[in-house]
């Protein structure tokens, strides 16, 4: 399936080879979030045990185009093709 956009839905970088996912908002608790905790969430840190580190996810059902860099630096769900 090709991309029906041609930049970053996230950070509008023009790009070719976007991914489709599903935008992740992680929300940490009380307990979670300090720099301790190493920052920010990277590339397959959404497994369970990143997940099971916050309190709620709230996964977007509107799928969104991603370029790479974006996929590997923020919270998001591949979304798999409607066409499969
Ligand atoms: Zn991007």
């Amino acid at each position: 399936m090709v991309a029906p956009v041609t930049e970053c839905q996230n950070c509008a970088f023009p790009d070719t080879e976007l991914v489709r996912v599903r935008r992740v908002y992680l929300h940490p608790g009380p307990e979670a979030g300090g720099p301790e905790d190493g920052g920010t969430l990277d590339h397959g840190a959404l497994d369970r045990g990143a997940l099971d580190r916050v309190d709620v996810v709230d996964v977007v059902d509107e799928p969104e185009w991603w370029c790479v860099s974006c996929v590997s630096q923020y919270p998001c769900e591949i979304a798999p093709s409607p066409a499969d």
